[in-house]
Parts: C-alpha cells; structure tokens; sequence
C-alpha cells in the first residue's frame, strides 16, 4: 500500500496524472504561462491566492509566474472540505539583458517621480479590478503584425545602465513610429493614460476572467476608457513615449497581477491555426 501510495504521488508530482474529481488542467503548466483546465461548479480553487473563476461549462483560466517553484499548489474546497492538489512546473532560463543609454533619471528616480511612479502603479492596479467573466479568451494575436524584430524578450533579466532590474515583464516589439497596434483579443479598453513615468502613453484592456493586455510607449492613443474593442481592431500606434531608448511597443499579457510570455502564449494560442476549442 504504501509504495502504491509513493507511485501515485510521483505521478501527481510530474503531471502525469491530474487527481480528478473535476478539476483538470489541459495545457502545459510553464513558467509564465497562461493555464487553461476545467472544475466542477461545487470546487473553489485558488491559485497564488486568486480564485479560480470558471464560466458555466466550467471552464477557467489562469496562470503562472515566470518565478514559480519546481511545483505549484492549488488550494481547491469542496462542500467544505479542503486539499492541496500539487503539479510538477516546467522551468524556462531566462536571457540577461544589458540595456544602456537610459536617461540617469529613469533608471533612479527622484523622491518626487518614485511618488508618482507609486501612483500609477496604484492606478493600473485599480484598473485590473474587475467583475468581466463574460467570455473567456480563448486566441490571441500579435498586437503588431508590421514589426522589425523582437528587440527584447519577456522574463529576461535586465541590467539597465549597469544596475539589476527586475525581470521584463512584456515582449518588446520595435516597430517605426506610427505603426498600427491593435487588440490581440476581444476585450474593454479599462484605462488609457497620455504620459506615464516608464510607459508614456499608455492603454490597458481588459479581456475577461482575470486577463489583461497593456501597451506602453504608444505615440498616439485611438481609443477611450469603457470602450468595447474586437481583436485585429486599432487600439493606437508605436512610439517612444516614457522610458525608451527607441520606438518599440512593449506588450504586457497578465493574469490578474500574474505576467505571462506574450509570445509564448500567441504561439500556444494562435487565432491563426487550427487551435484546440478551450473555454467553448
Ligand atoms: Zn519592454
């Protein structure tokens, strides 16, 4: 029994199999990936304290870190009682980056931009509250069709003037000026901003069920807040606007305050190619 025990639990841990009851997962679970899976309506799952929220055919998305464990642990509660359900994560290597010919003042700011960088940083947060479990996003495309090249990579560990930053939390696209952004899926314009401290020009839309795409460094702005936009429409054009050493669009994908690989996910989860139906 008890080594039956041990086999069953070396097979929960690497994925192999999904302790049923109904919760189930049904994409790679990936550093920085979104996760899509179904539950049944009597389960209440929370992942890194966000719950779960499925539509009524019980499907659900969510997502994980690019700073996830080895494992990850959903917390489900069923007819009060609750368990862990634990799955082995993939890790991805990150690339450093070293980025320099930032201006001093965007790489350290002043006491007077930290306090405005705290407030829109308290605005975007603001924005990404939400009761929009309308539909949940199911394809993605890239929000520029027209770009040079991928200048720099989402999760990439960057060295801004000599000093360590965080991790890119979007995809860089460099693009001229003026080139057209556009939705890369369904969704309500939640916020447009015209000069924020590092985004500049800024637009962030809310696709459903937690998930969110922001555009930063824009040079013009076509839409306004509440805004219902389809995927493919025009949301605004690249720039140089907020802390950017050229023009580029630099695209944020997130599950709640959960980052995820823009292109990682456009490639899992093309509109373009024969795509599995996951939340239909
Ligand atoms: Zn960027």
């Amino acid at each position: 029994m008890k080594s039956n025990y041990k086999v069953i639990l070396f097979l929960i841990l690497s994925g192999l199999i999904i302790p049923t009851y109904g919760f189930e997962i049904h994409t790679p679970l990936k550093q920085g990936a979104l996760i899509y899976g179904t539950l049944n309506p009597d389960e209440t799952v929370l992942l890194y304290d966000h719950l779960i929220q499925a539509n009524d055919t019980g499907h659900f998305v969510a997502a994980l870190p690019t700073w996830a464990d080895d494992t990850v642990t959903f917390t489900r509660t069923v007819q009060g009682k609750t368990d862990t359900l634990v799955f082995s994560v993939q890790k991805r290597a990150w690339v450093e980056e070293i980025v320099n010919g930032l201006p001093p003042k965007k790489v350290t700011p002043s006491p007077q931009d930290q306090h405005r960088i705290k407030q829109e940083a308290l605005q975007l947060k603001k924005a990404r509250e939400s009761n929009n479990y309308y539909k949940i996003p199911t394809c993605f495309q890239r929000p520029v069709t027209d770009f040079k090249r991928i200048s720099s990579q989402f999760g990439s560990k960057r060295i801004l003037n000599g000093i360590k930053s965080a991790g890119h939390s979007g995809t860089d696209y460099a693009a001229p000026i003026g080139t057209p952004v556009v939705a890369p899926a369904d969704g309500i314009v939640k916020l447009t901003h015209p000069d924020m401290f590092y985004s500049g020009k800024t637009v962030l839309i809310d696709h459903g069920f937690g998930i969110f795409s922001s555009y930063s460094h824009l040079h013009e702005i076509s839409v306004h807040p509440d805004q219902p936009i389809r995927r493919g429409e025009k949301i605004g054009t690249v720039g140089t606007t907020g802390r950017s050493t050229g023009p580029h669009l630099h695209f944020v994908l997130s599950w709640h305050d959960i980052r995820v690989d823009p292109e990682q996910t456009i490639n899992t989860f093309s509109c373009f190619q024969e795509n599995k139906k996951l939340a239909n």
